[in-house]
């Protein structure tokens, strides 16, 4: 049996984790927090996950909340005018439905899950020293420790680190009470608010803790009036807040949500961080190597909600690499085509991301605007974030772009 070591138990660590158990592998996971620290901890993301990277969840029996958790059967678009108006507003419709279940409720399920399927758990917070001994007792070690310090071992890629600094500051509340959209009374979909020059508003139905609730997430760009967050407010105050940004701002959003109430005393979140690519083989003095994965690896910033995606695609990704290695070593020549392998899957997710961190170009608000009549680009947009290589064949080039738009819009 091949003796496997993951860090972190997020997304990325314990879908491994638990994917590996179930061919038979001897699994150890290291986890800097219990089941209990989860889920009466902060909350950790909005985690929007899309049909391909949940069909990998379904298809080892981890869908455990599928049952409960709000079906986001379409993701609308909406633009800021300067009176408080909306210059554009449409949804549009995925062929497969998304959902997004709180982290907290996610991985402290997984966690105990893992122990019952016969998985080992270590609690500690792991140092880059500990990982040099315990690369000695252990055929392979993953790091999936997300945007924590052990990233530091995994050097940034500047080829594909586009930029240094953060190009968004993110603050986010989970919130129960809010009136149904008024657009959509009937269905779910993400919210998708943009305020030029300012930022955006995402709305996102979830489940969390204490059942469905829905998540504004502001993503301010850094220096305007959406980054003030740097206070770090108390739960009752970040909330108040952001309210008080979406009256401004997004007022149709306001009106939804201004009776709203955080859904318990964790249910808020600010911050933010550079996006970058790493190099996935980490050096330890002794000369022993290790692997990253997901987070550690390729972290985008979350304008897109893909991180959570990427982390379920990375992990069955490298499952299947491990899987096929069969016996051999799992040496740093192995990790590095490990990693190419993941990247041929997370570059257009990374490239698409990248791009939209920008002001949108014409040819993005000539899509936006004719998919306000045309369903075809809507459908074609929103069902973009299950499969992002597809933005490469039109949204991302003006030209490509424009044959489409004539072939479907005249
Ligand atoms: C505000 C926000 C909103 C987001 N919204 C979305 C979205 O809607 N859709 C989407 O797809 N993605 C979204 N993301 C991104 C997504 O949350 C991450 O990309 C995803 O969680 C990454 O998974 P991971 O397993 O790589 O890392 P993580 O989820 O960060 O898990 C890493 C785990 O490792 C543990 N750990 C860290 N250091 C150590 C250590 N030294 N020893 C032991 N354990 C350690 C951590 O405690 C954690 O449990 C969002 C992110 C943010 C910040």
């Amino acid at each position: 049996m091949r003796k496997i070591l993951i860090v972190g138990a997020g997304q990325a660590g314990l879908q491994t984790g638990l994917c590996l158990l179930e061919h038979g592998y001897d699994v150890t996971i290291m986890s800097a927090r219990t089941p209990e620290e989860i889920r009466g901890g902060r909350v950790m993301s909005t985690q929007a996950m899309f049909h391909t990277a949940l069909q990998h969840e379904r298809d080892y029996k981890l869908n455990l909340w599928e049952g409960r958790a709000p079906r986001i059967q379409g993701l609308g678009v909406s633009i800021a005018a300067e009176d408080g108006t909306r210059a554009l507003d449409w949804v549009g419709m995925l062929d497969d439905y998304g959902q997004s279940v709180d982290q907290r409720v996610k991985m402290a399920g997984w966690l105990e899950l893992f122990e019952d399927n016969g998985g080992k758990v270590i609690f500690h917070g792991v140092t880059t020293s500990d990982l040099d001994s315990l690369t000695r007792h252990y055929e392979l070690v993953l790091v999936a420790a997300g945007k924590g310090e052990l990233v530091q071992l995994f050097g940034r890629d500047p080829d594909r680190s586009p930029y240094n600094t953060p190009q968004r500051v993110l603050s986010v509340s989970y919130v129960h009470g809010a009136d149904r959209r008024p657009e959509h009374p009937d269905m779910d979909a993400v919210r998708f608010n943009v305020v030029p020059g300012v930022g955006e508003l995402f709305v996102i139905p979830g489940l969390t803790l204490s059942g469905p609730c829905e998540i504004p997430f502001f993503e301010g760009i850094p220096g305007g009036p959406l980054d003030c967050w740097s206070d770090r407010p108390a739960p009752g105050e970040h909330w108040k807040r952001m309210l008080e940004l979406m009256r401004q701002y997004v007022p149709w959003e306001y009106e939804r949500f201004k009776h709203a109430e955080l859904t318990d005393s964790q249910a808020t979140l600010s911050g933010g961080y550079a996006p970058v690519v790493r190099n996935p083989v980490g050096e330890l003095p002794s000369g022993g190597v290790v692997l990253g994965m997901a987070d550690v690896v390729v972290a985008n910033d979350p304008i897109t909600g893909q991180g959570s995606n990427n982390a379920s695609k990375c992990a069955a990704s490298y499952l299947e690499s491990i899987l096929e290695r069969g016996g051999e070593p799992f040496d740093s020549d192995w990790m590095r085509r490990t990693f190419e392998r993941y990247w041929s899957v997370v570059e257009p997710a990374t490239t698409w991301t990248n791009a939209m961190l920008q002001p949108p170009p014409a040819h993005v608000l000539d899509i936006f605007s004719r998919a306000e009549r045309n369903a075809t680009i809507r459908k074609r947009f929103v069902n973009g974030f299950d499969d992002p290589a597809d933005f490469g064949n039109w949204f991302l080039d003006p030209e490509l772009a424009e044959r489409y738009l004539r072939e479907v819009d005249g």
